[in-house]
Protein backbone atom coordinates (compact mmCIF):
# COMPACT_ATOMS: atom_id res chain seq x y z
CA UNK A 1 0.00 0.00 0.00
CA UNK A 2 1.97 3.06 -1.52
CA UNK A 3 -0.61 5.38 -1.65
CA UNK A 4 -1.71 6.57 1.77
CA UNK A 5 -5.65 6.65 0.57
CA UNK A 6 -5.88 3.01 -1.13
CA UNK A 7 -6.70 -0.28 0.79
CA UNK A 8 -9.69 -2.59 1.16
CA UNK A 9 -11.20 -1.45 4.20
CA UNK A 10 -14.06 -4.46 5.85
CA UNK A 11 -16.46 -2.26 7.92
CA UNK A 12 -18.81 -3.88 10.41
CA UNK A 13 -21.91 -1.97 11.54
CA UNK A 14 -23.42 1.00 9.27
CA UNK A 15 -25.75 2.46 12.10
CA UNK A 16 -25.97 6.36 13.13
CA UNK A 17 -22.06 6.52 13.80
CA UNK A 18 -20.87 3.71 11.17
CA UNK A 19 -22.85 4.90 8.16
CA UNK A 20 -20.51 8.05 8.09
CA UNK A 21 -17.58 6.75 9.15
CA UNK A 22 -17.76 4.45 6.08
CA UNK A 23 -18.94 7.05 3.66
CA UNK A 24 -15.65 9.00 4.81
CA UNK A 25 -13.49 6.24 4.82
CA UNK A 26 -14.60 5.56 0.62
CA UNK A 27 -14.87 9.04 0.10
CA UNK A 28 -11.23 9.34 1.01
CA UNK A 29 -10.57 6.48 -1.56
CA UNK A 30 -10.53 3.23 0.08
CA UNK A 31 -12.56 0.19 -1.09
CA UNK A 32 -14.72 -0.25 1.28
CA UNK A 33 -16.89 -3.30 1.48
CA UNK A 34 -19.49 -3.01 4.36
CA UNK A 35 -22.14 -5.33 5.79
CA UNK A 36 -24.68 -4.36 8.43
CA UNK A 37 -27.16 -7.72 10.36
CA UNK A 38 -30.12 -5.05 9.17
CA UNK A 39 -30.97 -5.86 5.77
CA UNK A 40 -30.29 -2.79 3.17
CA UNK A 41 -28.78 -0.50 6.08
CA UNK A 42 -25.92 -0.31 3.51
CA UNK A 43 -27.97 1.14 0.47
CA UNK A 44 -27.82 4.21 0.76
CA UNK A 45 -24.09 4.74 1.34
CA UNK A 46 -23.74 2.88 -2.57
CA UNK A 47 -23.72 6.22 -4.16
CA UNK A 48 -20.73 6.99 -2.39
CA UNK A 49 -18.74 4.12 -3.64
CA UNK A 50 -19.58 1.79 -0.69
CA UNK A 51 -19.94 -1.78 -1.68
CA UNK A 52 -22.67 -3.31 0.90
CA UNK A 53 -22.44 -6.80 1.10
CA UNK A 54 -24.31 -9.67 3.01
CA UNK A 55 -22.29 -11.38 5.09
CA UNK A 56 -19.26 -11.15 7.57
CA UNK A 57 -16.36 -12.56 5.13
CA UNK A 58 -17.68 -10.81 2.15
CA UNK A 59 -16.72 -7.78 3.57
CA UNK A 60 -13.78 -9.15 5.88
CA UNK A 61 -11.89 -11.88 3.94
CA UNK A 62 -10.03 -9.63 1.88
CA UNK A 63 -9.65 -6.65 3.68
CA UNK A 64 -6.51 -4.69 4.53
CA UNK A 65 -8.11 -3.78 7.66
CA UNK A 66 -11.26 -4.58 9.42
CA UNK A 67 -13.36 -1.71 11.32
CA UNK A 68 -15.98 -2.38 13.52
CA UNK A 69 -19.07 -0.06 14.79
CA UNK A 70 -21.27 -2.32 16.30
CA UNK A 71 -23.89 -1.23 19.85
CA UNK A 72 -22.03 -3.66 22.79
CA UNK A 73 -19.26 -5.98 23.55
CA UNK A 74 -21.72 -8.85 22.71
CA UNK A 75 -21.90 -7.88 19.18
CA UNK A 76 -18.30 -7.47 18.98
CA UNK A 77 -17.90 -11.31 20.25
CA UNK A 78 -19.97 -12.31 17.51
CA UNK A 79 -18.00 -10.54 14.76
CA UNK A 80 -15.10 -12.16 16.18
CA UNK A 81 -15.68 -15.88 17.56
CA UNK A 82 -19.08 -16.54 15.80
CA UNK A 83 -19.51 -18.62 12.79
CA UNK A 84 -19.19 -16.04 10.07
CA UNK A 85 -16.12 -13.92 12.42
CA UNK A 86 -12.73 -12.90 12.45
CA UNK A 87 -11.51 -16.54 14.02
CA UNK A 88 -13.02 -18.43 11.59
CA UNK A 89 -12.35 -16.30 8.42
CA UNK A 90 -8.68 -14.07 8.89
CA UNK A 91 -8.64 -10.82 6.58
CA UNK A 92 -5.76 -10.58 4.71
CA UNK A 93 -4.42 -7.71 6.30
CA UNK A 94 -4.83 -9.50 9.85
CA UNK A 95 -5.40 -6.19 11.29
CA UNK A 96 -8.59 -5.51 12.95
CA UNK A 97 -9.84 -2.17 14.93
CA UNK A 98 -12.70 -1.86 16.87
CA UNK A 99 -14.47 1.72 17.07
CA UNK A 100 -17.76 0.43 19.35
CA UNK A 101 -17.54 1.44 22.77
CA UNK A 102 -17.34 -1.86 24.61
CA UNK A 103 -15.76 -3.43 27.86
CA UNK A 104 -11.74 -3.07 28.54
CA UNK A 105 -11.54 -6.62 29.72
CA UNK A 106 -13.75 -8.38 27.03
CA UNK A 107 -11.56 -6.58 24.86
CA UNK A 108 -8.07 -7.71 26.39
CA UNK A 109 -9.25 -11.31 25.35
CA UNK A 110 -10.20 -10.91 21.94
CA UNK A 111 -7.75 -8.97 21.50
CA UNK A 112 -5.17 -12.29 23.14
CA UNK A 113 -7.31 -14.77 20.80
CA UNK A 114 -6.79 -12.95 17.63
CA UNK A 115 -2.68 -12.56 18.27
CA UNK A 116 -2.92 -16.05 18.87
CA UNK A 117 -3.86 -16.34 14.82
CA UNK A 118 -1.32 -13.59 14.27
CA UNK A 119 -4.09 -11.00 13.89
CA UNK A 120 -3.67 -7.62 15.34
CA UNK A 121 -6.51 -5.94 17.29
CA UNK A 122 -6.66 -2.14 18.76
CA UNK A 123 -9.40 -0.90 20.49
CA UNK A 124 -10.26 2.44 19.04
CA UNK A 125 -13.35 4.04 20.29
CA UNK A 126 -14.60 8.09 19.30
CA UNK A 127 -15.52 11.01 20.87
CA UNK A 128 -17.39 13.64 18.90
CA UNK A 129 -21.00 12.15 17.90
CA UNK A 130 -22.65 11.58 14.63
CA UNK A 131 -21.47 15.29 13.77
CA UNK A 132 -18.14 14.53 14.62
CA UNK A 133 -18.97 10.92 12.39
CA UNK A 134 -20.06 12.89 9.81
CA UNK A 135 -16.89 15.58 9.19
CA UNK A 136 -14.35 13.05 9.89
CA UNK A 137 -13.29 14.89 12.99
CA UNK A 138 -14.22 12.23 15.97
CA UNK A 139 -11.21 11.94 18.69
CA UNK A 140 -10.02 8.75 18.48
CA UNK A 141 -8.24 6.56 21.33
CA UNK A 142 -6.32 3.88 20.56
CA UNK A 143 -5.62 1.04 22.57
CA UNK A 144 -3.30 -2.14 21.24
CA UNK A 145 0.12 -2.46 19.72
CA UNK A 146 2.39 0.11 18.38
CA UNK A 147 3.27 -1.24 14.97
CA UNK A 148 -0.42 -1.68 14.30
CA UNK A 149 -1.53 2.17 15.00
CA UNK A 150 0.72 2.97 12.69
CA UNK A 151 -0.23 0.20 10.42
CA UNK A 152 -4.37 1.76 10.84
CA UNK A 153 -3.52 5.72 11.02
CA UNK A 154 -4.01 6.14 7.47
CA UNK A 155 -7.69 4.68 7.73
CA UNK A 156 -7.80 6.27 10.78
CA UNK A 157 -7.04 9.47 9.51
CA UNK A 158 -10.40 9.24 6.92
CA UNK A 159 -12.49 9.23 10.19
CA UNK A 160 -11.20 11.55 12.87
CA UNK A 161 -8.83 14.21 13.53
CA UNK A 162 -7.40 13.93 16.57
CA UNK A 163 -5.59 10.30 17.14
CA UNK A 164 -4.29 8.91 20.32
CA UNK A 165 -2.62 5.91 20.67
CA UNK A 166 -2.67 5.37 25.08
CA UNK A 167 -2.16 2.69 26.32
CA UNK A 168 -1.81 -1.71 25.71
CA UNK A 169 -4.80 -3.33 24.20
CA UNK A 170 -8.02 -2.15 26.59
CA UNK A 171 -6.42 1.36 27.09
CA UNK A 172 -8.45 3.13 24.53
CA UNK A 173 -11.78 1.64 25.76
CA UNK A 174 -11.05 2.79 29.56
CA UNK A 175 -10.29 6.24 28.26
CA UNK A 176 -13.34 6.15 26.66
CA UNK A 177 -15.13 5.54 29.69
CA UNK A 178 -13.81 8.17 31.54
CA UNK A 179 -14.98 10.49 29.12
CA UNK A 180 -18.70 8.79 29.21
CA UNK A 181 -18.45 9.48 33.02
CA UNK A 182 -17.24 12.99 32.68
CA UNK A 183 -20.22 13.44 30.11
CA UNK A 184 -22.47 12.02 31.92
CA UNK A 185 -22.23 13.24 35.24
CA UNK A 186 -22.01 17.06 32.97
CA UNK A 187 -25.18 16.05 31.67
CA UNK A 188 -26.50 15.67 34.74
CA UNK A 189 -25.22 18.81 36.49
CA UNK A 190 -26.38 20.46 33.57
CA UNK A 191 -30.15 19.50 34.08
CA UNK A 192 -29.95 20.30 37.71
CA UNK A 193 -28.89 23.70 36.67
CA UNK A 194 -31.89 24.39 34.13
CA UNK A 195 -34.31 22.60 36.57
CA UNK A 196 -33.62 24.95 39.08
CA UNK A 197 -33.08 28.21 36.72
CA UNK A 198 -36.56 27.49 35.06
CA UNK A 199 -38.05 27.33 38.34
CA UNK A 200 -36.71 30.49 39.29
CA UNK A 201 -37.91 31.59 36.34
CA UNK A 202 -34.99 32.65 34.46
CA UNK A 203 -34.26 33.14 30.51
CA UNK A 204 -32.82 29.72 30.06
CA UNK A 205 -31.25 30.85 26.59
CA UNK A 206 -29.47 33.64 28.24
CA UNK A 207 -28.38 31.76 31.12
CA UNK A 208 -26.61 29.30 28.81
CA UNK A 209 -25.00 31.71 26.93
CA UNK A 210 -23.53 33.39 29.79
CA UNK A 211 -22.44 30.31 31.24
CA UNK A 212 -20.84 29.23 28.15
CA UNK A 213 -18.68 32.65 28.87
CA UNK A 214 -17.70 31.74 32.31
CA UNK A 215 -15.68 28.56 34.16
CA UNK A 216 -18.96 26.33 33.67
CA UNK A 217 -18.91 25.83 30.31
CA UNK A 218 -18.46 22.60 28.69
CA UNK A 219 -19.05 20.81 25.43
CA UNK A 220 -22.09 19.21 26.61
CA UNK A 221 -23.91 22.76 27.61
CA UNK A 222 -22.70 24.58 24.47
CA UNK A 223 -23.82 21.24 21.66
CA UNK A 224 -26.71 19.97 24.04
CA UNK A 225 -28.01 23.10 25.79
CA UNK A 226 -30.17 24.08 23.16
CA UNK A 227 -32.26 21.30 22.59
CA UNK A 228 -32.70 20.28 26.48
CA UNK A 229 -33.73 23.95 27.00
CA UNK A 230 -36.02 23.64 23.65
CA UNK A 231 -37.13 19.85 24.51
CA UNK A 232 -35.70 18.47 21.66
CA UNK A 233 -35.64 14.60 22.19
CA UNK A 234 -34.35 13.62 18.79
CA UNK A 235 -31.49 11.21 18.97
CA UNK A 236 -28.19 11.60 18.67
CA UNK A 237 -26.04 9.55 21.00
CA UNK A 238 -28.87 7.66 22.20
CA UNK A 239 -30.19 7.44 26.41
CA UNK A 240 -29.48 3.45 25.67
CA UNK A 241 -26.40 3.91 24.48
CA UNK A 242 -24.89 6.71 27.75
CA UNK A 243 -26.68 4.13 30.27
CA UNK A 244 -24.86 0.86 28.23
CA UNK A 245 -21.41 3.02 29.08
CA UNK A 246 -22.28 3.92 32.24
CA UNK A 247 -23.08 0.23 32.90
CA UNK A 248 -19.52 -0.36 31.88
CA UNK A 249 -18.03 2.14 33.95
CA UNK A 250 -19.45 1.00 36.78
CA UNK A 251 -18.27 -2.74 36.08
CA UNK A 252 -14.63 -1.48 34.97
CA UNK A 253 -14.97 0.05 38.72
CA UNK A 254 -15.86 -2.93 40.62
CA UNK A 255 -12.99 -5.15 38.84
CA UNK A 256 -10.33 -2.08 39.94
CA UNK A 257 -12.47 -1.36 42.75
CA UNK A 258 -12.70 2.33 42.71
CA UNK A 259 -16.31 3.95 44.01
CA UNK A 260 -17.66 6.23 41.47
CA UNK A 261 -20.53 7.59 44.11
CA UNK A 262 -21.33 9.94 40.88
CA UNK A 263 -21.68 7.92 38.09
CA UNK A 264 -23.91 5.68 40.07
CA UNK A 265 -26.19 8.69 40.93
CA UNK A 266 -26.01 9.58 37.26
CA UNK A 267 -27.22 6.07 36.09
CA UNK A 268 -30.13 5.71 38.16
CA UNK A 269 -31.48 9.16 35.82
CA UNK A 270 -30.44 7.28 32.94
CA UNK A 271 -32.56 4.22 34.58
CA UNK A 272 -35.35 6.67 35.16
CA UNK A 273 -35.47 7.69 32.03
CA UNK A 274 -35.46 4.56 30.24
CA UNK A 275 -38.28 3.18 32.54
CA UNK A 276 -40.54 5.70 31.17
CA UNK A 277 -39.70 4.46 27.38
CA UNK A 278 -37.36 7.04 26.56
CA UNK A 279 -34.27 5.07 25.78
CA UNK A 280 -34.50 6.05 22.08
CA UNK A 281 -34.33 9.49 22.53
CA UNK A 282 -31.20 11.23 22.47
CA UNK A 283 -28.98 11.86 25.33
CA UNK A 284 -29.64 15.48 26.09
CA UNK A 285 -33.48 14.57 26.82
CA UNK A 286 -32.01 13.24 30.37
CA UNK A 287 -33.61 16.65 31.10
CA UNK A 288 -37.70 14.76 30.52
CA UNK A 289 -36.39 13.63 34.36
CA UNK A 290 -36.95 16.60 35.86
CA UNK A 291 -39.78 18.40 34.26
CA UNK A 292 -41.62 14.49 35.88
CA UNK A 293 -39.35 15.70 39.19
CA UNK A 294 -40.60 19.42 39.33
CA UNK A 295 -44.14 19.28 37.38
CA UNK A 296 -42.64 21.98 34.68
CA UNK A 297 -41.73 21.63 30.99
CA UNK A 298 -39.74 23.07 28.35
CA UNK A 299 -41.07 25.15 25.69
CA UNK A 300 -41.47 22.04 23.29
CA UNK A 301 -43.62 19.70 25.80
CA UNK A 302 -45.62 22.57 26.90
P1 LIG B 1 -26.23 2.10 16.29
O1 LIG B 1 -27.05 1.20 17.13
O2 LIG B 1 -26.88 3.22 15.55
O3 LIG B 1 -25.42 1.24 15.19
C1 LIG B 1 -24.92 -0.06 15.41
C2 LIG B 1 -25.14 -0.86 14.14
O4 LIG B 1 -24.53 -2.15 14.30
C3 LIG B 1 -26.61 -1.09 13.80
O5 LIG B 1 -26.88 -0.67 12.47
C4 LIG B 1 -26.78 -2.61 13.95
O6 LIG B 1 -27.74 -3.16 13.06
C5 LIG B 1 -25.38 -3.09 13.64
N1 LIG B 1 -25.08 -4.43 14.14
C6 LIG B 1 -25.40 -4.99 15.33
N2 LIG B 1 -24.88 -6.22 15.43
C7 LIG B 1 -24.20 -6.46 14.27
C8 LIG B 1 -23.43 -7.55 13.78
N3 LIG B 1 -23.28 -8.67 14.50
N4 LIG B 1 -22.86 -7.43 12.55
C9 LIG B 1 -23.01 -6.30 11.81
N5 LIG B 1 -23.74 -5.23 12.23
C10 LIG B 1 -24.32 -5.31 13.45
O7 LIG B 1 -25.08 2.66 17.22
P2 LIG B 1 -24.14 3.95 16.98
O8 LIG B 1 -24.78 5.15 17.55
O9 LIG B 1 -23.67 3.94 15.57
O10 LIG B 1 -22.94 3.57 17.98
C11 LIG B 1 -22.03 2.53 17.67
C12 LIG B 1 -21.00 2.46 18.78
O11 LIG B 1 -20.32 3.72 18.88
C13 LIG B 1 -21.58 2.17 20.16
O12 LIG B 1 -20.70 1.36 20.89
C14 LIG B 1 -21.69 3.56 20.78
O13 LIG B 1 -21.64 3.51 22.20
C15 LIG B 1 -20.48 4.25 20.18
N6 LIG B 1 -20.58 5.71 20.05
C16 LIG B 1 -21.74 6.28 19.61
C17 LIG B 1 -21.83 7.66 19.51
C18 LIG B 1 -23.12 8.36 19.06
O14 LIG B 1 -23.20 9.59 19.25
N7 LIG B 1 -24.08 7.68 18.49
C19 LIG B 1 -20.73 8.46 19.84
C20 LIG B 1 -19.55 7.84 20.24
C21 LIG B 1 -19.49 6.45 20.35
Amino acid sequence: MNNPTSGIVGFLGLGVMGREMARNLAQAGFTVRAFDIVPGAGDALRQFGVESVSDIPSATSDADIVISMLPDTPQVEDIVRGAGGLLAHPPRGKLFVDMSTIAPEATRKLSQELADIGITMLDAPVSGGPVGAKNGSLTIMVGGDAGGFAQATPFLRAMGTTLNHVGASGAGQTVKLCNQLICGINIQAICEALALARAWEIDLPQMREVLLGGSAASWMLDKLGPAMIEGDVSAGFRIDLMMKDLRLVLEAAQKHPVPLPATALVATQYQNAQAYGEGANGNQALFKVYDRITGQQTAVNK
